[in-house]
Parts: C-alpha cells; structure tokens; sequence
C-alpha cells in the first residue's frame, strides 16, 4: 500500500519511475528540493529519495513534491555487510518513523563517524593538514563521508578530481580504507521490513561477482526477504541488462521470484551519473511497483 504517496493521476504516476538518487543528506550535490525540481523538469512522475544510511532529506524532498505535483516515495540506501563484502540495500516505501530503521539509521550513524575520525587522523599523519575540517565543511549537515574528503582533496588542488582521491588515498587498500563492522545483509532486510518497505538489491553488478556467486547472492536475498533486484541502474550496458535479465527469469522459474526495480543513482549533474528518469525496465520485467498499485486507488481517491 502506498498510502504517503501525493494525489497524483493514478495512470500517469509509473510512467517514469526512479527509484534510487541522492540529495545533500548524504552524497549528492543537489538539496533535496532542487532534486525534486530536477526530476520534475526530466518527467519524472515517481521519484524515490535514497540516500546512504538516512532519510533526513526526505522531508523537504516531499514538501517540494507536493508544490511540483510529483510523488516523492520515502527510501533509503543501506549500507550492509554480507561476509567480508559490503552490499548496498534500497529500502522503499518505508515509514521514517519506524523505531527499527530509526535505530539502524543511528548506529550506521556513529559507524560513519567513527571511520571518518578514524580517516582524517591517518591523513592528518601523512600531512594531509586541516583533512577533518575541511570534510566537515564539505558536509554540511550530511554525515561525514569519504566523499566529503576526497571533495576537500578536490578544492584544495591536491588531487584533480573526486575519482583521483579515492584511487590515491580513500579507496580500497588505500589509507582511508577503514573496515567498518556495518549490519549484516539479512538484519538490513529484516530492518525494511519492520519499517513496513521493501528490500531491494541496489546495483547487483556493481559487487565484481562471477555468474554463480551472484546467483548465490540472489538466492540469499530473496531467502532472507528481499523483495526486488535494480534490474536497471546507474551507467549500466544494455547486454548487462540482458544478463541479469536472465538470471532474474531462472530465478522466477524456480519459484524464488524478485521483482523489478529501476534507479538512475543520480548524484549530481555531469557526465559520470547517469540523469534522473533516464533508466528504463525492459519488456516484460515485473517491476517492484505492482506491490503498491493495489494501494493506489485508496490512495489516490481519498
Ligand atoms: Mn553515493
Ligand atoms: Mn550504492
Ligand atoms: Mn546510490
């Protein structure tokens, strides 16, 4: 049931669908309401807000909505361990206000922090001086990143761009790649659902698995209650689409079905993410949104 969903034409509201950006709240460049803005004038007709680990952007992103006519769903991106690997889990149609996702929101909170003191003290030592400050400032109000450093390292003229500073310094085997002991996948799933959303896998082949461990990974989702697969994210090749296509439809076929999603992981404009409302589910994907179409009538009507 969708029933935080804005009054908006029930056949025009999954005509364009993206189900997966950020804001300022976490790693985007764009406020919550400029986003809205943006995804207004892309066509955008059901936008989710997804950030890292919080939903503080989602108040203003639906007190915009609601003056553009665009219905905003309440997601976010969980970050969650699966081993020693590290997955990232969308949560849609949540209730913000959901106890267990509030206390899962905090303790990757103070998980953040901790790795990003941890960070700066290591910059700090290779002479990377005022590294904490600057991050801080580059935050804002969103909880501090690596993201933020390598934005800082930007500014600072000392390296030419975010993607250099995360090959140089802040990606993995790098000095600022610090293991962080984030909540197991199953936990993570189990968290959306208590918050009353569905779990789905962000960006599968994002995670440099071969065939057979990424069926394995589908497998494991589903059984510990994920709803859905992004069929479609972010830059993504056409014939990976066909791929995984195909491994969702085995999936289907023996009788562990995930559902569709499409996101575009839209961070900020430029060349290197892909724009809001720009990726597209196949023929013939069942996509996520037939679980909450049953809602729409109430929704819409009342
Ligand atoms: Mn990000
Ligand atoms: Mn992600
Ligand atoms: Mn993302």
């Amino acid at each position: 049931m969708i029933a935080s969903l804005p009054a908006v034409a029930a056949d025009n509201l999954f005509s364009t669908v993206d189900l997966h950006c950020h804001s300022t709240a976490s790693d985007g460049i764009l406020r919550p309401a400029e986003l809205v803005s943006r995804a207004k004038l892309r066509g955008v007709t059901l936008l989710a807000l997804t950030d890292h680990d919080t939903v503080a952007g989602l108040a203003e992103a639906q007190c915009a909505a609601e003056a553009e006519n665009l219905a905003v769903l309440p997601g976010i991106e969980l970050t969650a361990s699966r081993g020693r690997r590290i997955v990232h889990i969308v949560g849609l149609n949540i209730d913000i206000e959901s106890t267990a996702l509030q206390g899962a929101i905090a303790l990757r909170e103070k998980l953040r922090i901790e790795r990003a003191l941890m960070i700066a003290e290591r910059l700090e030592k290779r002479g990377f001086v005022g590294a904490l400050a600057g991050a801080r400032a580059e935050a804002g109000d969103a909880v501090l990143g690596r993201p933020h450093f390598a934005r800082w390292m930007v500014a600072q003229g000392l390296v030419k761009n975010a993607a250099q500073a995360f090959k140089r310094y802040l990606g993995a085997g790098k000095l600022g790649d610090v293991a962080v002991a984030w909540p197991d996948m199953a936990a993570s799933i189990a968290t959306i659902e208590a918050a009353g959303g569905q779990a789905v896998l962000a960006h599968p082949l994002k995670y440099g698995l071969s065939r057979t461990q990424l069926l394995g990974l589908l497998n494991e989702f589903q059984q510990a209650g994920g709803r859905g697969v992004e069929l479609v994210c972010g830059q993504q090749k056409p014939e990976q689409t066909r791929e995984l296509n195909a491994l969702l439809q085995r999936q289907a076929a023996i009788g562990q079905p995930l559902l569709c999603s499409v996101g575009s992981d839209f961070h900020q404009p430029g060349q290197s993410w892909r724009e809001l409302g720009s990726a597209r589910l196949p023929e013939g994907a069942e996509p996520i949104w037939t679980l909450w179409q049953t809602g729409v009538g109430t929704a819409i009507g009342t």
